[in-house]
């Protein structure tokens, strides 16, 4: 046994861990969820299915090279109480570990594909400082771990001075929406295929602005792939 391995297991007799997702069961001090909520995450299958709801959202709008996301975001259930762990608990562990999960539903599609880099959707600057750091790139890092892709956290950053959307058209609020973000270094993205992760998808806005950006400059394919997707 190694020594942290001993310590996690004294700080166990003391300080039981428990379900992050239930909030009731116990847990090992080096997991996250008890079997019975790990066994019941709302999966999507949305790796396997082309045309899937996520993809959807971005037709008629900005070709998407392909979409996924790993879960259905469902109101008080455990995949929403590790989201909420992640970005308002400082939870950057479990950040990583979802992204692992993530990395092992995507590994196929991001080799048929032949995924080139991804890029966590960025926070507003104010938002990243409060929180000392971005939940996506979190994903990013553990699905580099499966996968073996690559991710850069600089190249695709949101900008500061960012109007209000509430009283604009739809036109008006898009072209507003891709003035938001901005790439740091055109040649980084030339000719590349690039995923764009995030942490959920809702109207997928943000996430098509950036993927018009990069289609502009020069990326050759955009794909977006979320922890989670509201229905
Ligand atoms: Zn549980």
């Amino acid at each position: 046994m190694f020594l942290s391995d001993s310590i996690g297991a004294i700080a166990h007799l003391f300080y039981p861990s428990i379900c992050f997702g239930c909030r009731k069961n116990e847990i090992s001090p080096t997991e996250w969820l008890c079997l019975n909520c790990l066994s019941t995450l709302p999966l999507t299958g949305f790796e396997n299915t082309r045309d899937n709801p996520v993809e959807q959202l971005f037709w008629g709008r900005t070709p998407i090279q392909f979409a996924s996301s790993c879960f259905f975001y469902v109101e008080k259930t455990p995949i929403q109480r590790l989201i909420h762990q992640v970005k308002y608990k400082e939870q950057q562990q479990l950040g990583k570990w979802l992204g692992q999960m993530m990395g092992r539903q995507l590994k196929t599609i991001y080799q048929s594909y032949q995924v080139d880099i991804m890029l966590p959707m960025p926070l507003h600057p104010k938002k990243q400082h409060q929180r000392g750091y971005n939940q996506a790139t979190l994903l990013c890092e553990g699905i580099r771990t499966i996968t073996n892709c690559d991710f850069a956290e600089q190249l695709l950053i949101r900008n500061t001075n960012t109007q209000t959307q509430t009283k604009k058209t739809r036109m008006e609020r898009w072209n507003n929406v891709s003035e938001v973000f901005s790439i740091t270094n055109t040649e980084a993205i030339i000719n590349k295929h690039i995923v764009l992760v995030d942490d959920v998808i809702t109207t997928g806005a943000s996430t098509e602005a950036c993927a018009a950006a990069l289609l502009k400059e020069g990326a050759s394919a955009v794909s977006i792939c979320s922890l989670a997707f509201t229905l």
